[in-house]
């Protein structure tokens, strides 16, 4: 197995993370449930105490000094993720609690007004509930159809698959740019050229891309993108919906309250322009700030040397559970972070019990991705996904404690 790139230093990546500094059942943490959330580094934790404990008062009401500090922090955060996304135009970003509750504003405040019976929405049987369920929703409010991309056992996602089923009825196809059990990158760029031929618009999951591929909302040409902080080592809580201008301007607010009205009067209100009017009441300021601090600490990591470091760690540990006699649940080409995997006769659940005493990290189950294990006639996966803090030891600790789970579940002689 080879050890740690030279290029990548790891142990000062490793060593900004006090989470990484304790043991768990007085084993060394190997933490392998990034696609879960990631860690924090101290940057965020240092944004968050400063948020709480210095700059803290209300956004864009009171004329004081700490108003002004802390609406100059919230909209400074807006600013830094529209440069993250590629985009010049910060009003583009609307603050959400999370990837859900963007999807779900797309859903219930985009969708639901416009789309009629008849009408299709393309949805594959890769999505995360998140990205699923909302759309159920959409379909059983308005008398659409959901029309389903079937995911080929191997996991590889071809942009024919969508355009294929593309029509003069598609309205909405929502896709995921990563998926979280495969770690397939999806071709959403050659999808939402697609579906804008028909006069469809694409609603991008980014979830799990964010912390692993380049999001640049131009090259991507999507409608719409999710995603939130908290698996981009930011804090939890916060998140992102992306929509380009015109879009956004046709969602109905789903929310109504303070924030978001510029005139109230007994029988009506005028509501602000976006993203005001999208963010009614508080928002998570301290979120906003920590998720400021997470991007500039992720831009200053060597993004090349980060994915290829990522790309080690998820290979060294795929060739390894396959040496074990595990099966790896995706093969796509290019795929990013995640290893889902099955050990014949041993309950992905019962791997996460034994491998969390070995202080292994790992997610068993699902994935919130219940039609795909369906679609794969699997009951779940164990999954171990991988972040910039992972070294050779957190592989070397994964298979130790595959081993020895396979050892205990052994057929006795
Ligand atoms: N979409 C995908 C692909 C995910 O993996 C997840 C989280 O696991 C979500 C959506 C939900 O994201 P959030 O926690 O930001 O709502």
């Amino acid at each position: 197995m080879r050890p740690d790139a030279p290029s990548y230093d790891v142990a000062t990546v490793r060593a900004q993370f006090p989470a990484l500094a304790q043991t768990v059942h007085g084993k060394r943490l190997a933490y392998l449930d990034s696609a879960a959330t990631a860690l924090k580094p101290q940057a965020v934790l240092n944004a968050l105490a400063t948020a709480y404990g210095r700059d803290m008062a209300n956004v864009h009401r009171a004329v004081h000094e700490l108003a002004r500090r802390a609406t100059e922090g919230y909209e400074a955060a807006r600013a830094r993720v529209a440069r993250f996304l590629g985009v010049a135009d910060a009003s583009s970003v609307v603050f959400t609690r999370g990837t859900t509750e963007a999807l779900n504003l797309v859903a219930r405040g985009w969708a639901t007004p416009r789309l009629r019976e008849g009408d299709e929405i393309l949805l594959g049987e890769l999505e995360h509930h998140s990205n699923l369920v909302p759309w159920q929703m959409v379909a059983e409010a308005t008398g659409a159809r959901l029309v389903w991309v079937p995911v080929p056992v191997d996991g590889v996602v071809r942009a024919e698959d969508y355009l294929e089923r593309l029509g003069a009825r598609t309205k909405l196809v929502a896709l995921t740019h990563v998926s979280n059990v495969l770690g397939t990158v999806l071709p959403v760029a050659e999808i939402a050229r697609g579906a804008r031929a028909v006069g469809a618009i694409t609603v991008v999951d980014g979830a799990q891309a964010v912390p692993h591929v380049p999001v640049d909302m131009t090259a991507l040409g999507c409608d719409f993108y999710a995603f939130g902080a908290h698996k981009l080592y930011g804090p939890t809580g916060i998140g992102v919906l992306w929509g380009r201008r015109e879009r956004l301007d046709e969602i109905v607010p789903q929310q109504g309250g303070g924030e978001m009205i510029s005139i109230v009067e007994r029988e009506a209100s005028r509501f602000k322009e976006v993203p005001h009017r999208l963010e009614a009441g508080t928002p998570h300021i301290a979120g906003a700030l920590g998720l400021h601090a997470a991007l500039d600490w992720y831009a200053g990591l060597d993004q090349a040397a980060l994915h290829a470091h990522e790309a080690r760690r998820l290979a060294e540990a795929t060739v390894g559970v396959e040496a074990l006699g595990g099966r790896v649940i995706g093969a796509a080409p290019g795929k990013v972070a995640a290893l889902s995997f099955v050990m014949e006769g041993i309950h992905p659940h019962d791997l996460g019990t034994i491998l969390d005493h070995e202080g292994v990290a790992i997610r068993g189950g699902h994935h919130c991705a219940e039609p795909l294990m369906d679609a794969l006639d699997l009951e779940g996966t164990a999954r171990a996904s991988f972040g910039a803090y992972n070294d050779h030891e957190d592989v070397a600790a994964l298979l130790r404690g595959l081993e020895r789970a396979r050892a205990l579940f052994a057929p006795s002689p």
